[in-house]
């Protein structure tokens, strides 16, 4: 039988609505007696059906999927001839239903708490989950109760409330809303599928497991990917740990998070050699979907350094800008700020001589530049007015 533990005590917890550790107040895990593989990418299309077998409860049900995950995995031949990296795959997340990786979580999320008898799910968020935790729930017939920090912008709250949910500005940051959140959950009987969920982390963990299976199982050196909450980076972790106990692969890729230098509390704490995040003081960059200054899976991360499988740094919002701007000019891909953040540590890091030409890098390109498109103003755009005549 699957089971949760606790990430940070190990304490072993029954599969149930528990988030996080009554005792150490880490985040839980899904763990497994036999791990089973998953269907294979080319064998079964719809993301639900092809992740039952790594997925802790049976009787899923496929009719709710969007069509998220089996995302294309494109090989960057400019990065490639600019860095000198013989091999750099960017994993394109911008085409998900919601046009964010959010969806891969949000779906098996929604699948659980179907399965715990939930009729009400709900997210904190600055933009992208909240649009995802929304549109699914609209798709299960499930009510959404969604949390946005109180400085969103007017003009993102249309594209979340268009689905249909129950919309709060909370008070506050996204680290004192989630945890608010959490407790207002167990109170109104809301299951809340924010960043770190157990079973989110279930959907996220197939952005491994579809890299690898893309890449036919041949070893990959590097996963790069930015990071916020560290829901995602502790899933992309997970998935390449699993996919080494079930010998598809000889040895996990070392996972680089990226954070803005502006909002990097776990690079910093890791820089310092520090167990535990603290709050980052005065968060300010343009990379809005990684600006959690108190990212829950924080400690999580950090452990995952010290244990020697990642490790995470920070670049600068000018170094962001740029990034963004090669992504769209020269690969073709138009990616939300948060999203360049992993091409510019690679542009860096292959500067530095730590990634050399014989590695193989795959880059988790997250969401979409359209829903950011306020970061447009950073580029200095053109436009020619042609003549009248
Ligand atoms: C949520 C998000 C991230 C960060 O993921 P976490 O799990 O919060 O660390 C990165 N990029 C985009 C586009 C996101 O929406
Ligand atoms: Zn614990």
């Amino acid at each position: 039988m699957p089971y949760l533990a606790c990430t940070g005590c190990g304490k072993k917890h029954p599969l149930a609505t528990d988030l996080r550790c009554a005792d150490c107040g880490e985040p839980l895990e899904v763990r497994y007696e036999t791990l089973t593989p998953p269907a294979r990418l080319t064998e079964e299309p719809c993301f639900i059906a092809r992740n039952v077998n790594i997925f802790p409860f049976p009787n899923l049900r496929p009719e709710l999927s969007l069509g998220e995950g089996g995302t294309p995995l494109v090989e960057a031949v400019h990065l490639q001839r600019e860095t000198g990296i013989g091999e750099i795959y960017l994993k394109n997340e911008t085409v998900n239903p919601t046009w964010s990786f959010k969806d891969r979580g949000t779906s098996l999320g929604v699948q659980a708490a179907l399965q715990l008898g939930f009729e009400r799910v709900g997210t904190v968020s600055s933009g992208n989950m909240a649009a995802s935790v929304a549109a699914f729930a609209a798709r299960a017939g499930l009510e959404a109760f969604v949390y946005v920090a109180a400085d969103i912008p007017e003009s993102k709250l249309g594209p979340i409330a268009i689905y249909g949910c129950h919309l709060t500005r909370g008070t506050g940051d996204y680290g004192s809303l989630y945890y608010h959140a959490l407790a207002f959950g167990k109170e109104r009987g809301i299951y809340f599928i924010s960043s770190d969920n157990p079973f989110r982390i279930e959907g996220q963990k197939t952005l491994a497991y579809e890299i690898l299976d893309q890449l036919d199982y041949e070893p990959l050196d590097f996963i790069v990917l930015p990071v916020s909450s560290g829901g995602n980076m502790a899933a992309v972790i997970k998935g390449c740990e699993e996919l080494v106990a079930l010998g598809l692969i000889q040895k996990a890729p070392f996972v680089i998070g990226v954070q803005a230098a502006g909002c990097s509390p776990i690079a910093r704490a890791a820089a310092e050699g520090k167990e535990k995040i603290e709050p980052f003081p005065n968060p300010d960059t343009i990379a809005h979907a990684i600006a959690n200054p108190f990212p829950p899976s924080g400690n999580r991360i950090l452990r995952k350094v010290r244990e020697g499988r990642a490790t995470v740094m920070a670049v600068s919002d000018e170094e962001i800008i740029a990034a963004q701007a090669f992504l769209a000019q020269k690969e073709g891909l138009f990616v939300q700020p948060a999203s360049a953040a992993p091409v510019a540590a690679v542009r860096r890091l292959a500067a530095a001589g730590t990634l050399r030409p014989e590695h193989r890098v795959a880059v988790i390109v997250t969401g979409s530049g359209l829903k950011d498109t306020g970061a447009l103003a950073h580029h200095h755009l053109e436009g020619e007015t042609a003549e009248r005549r």
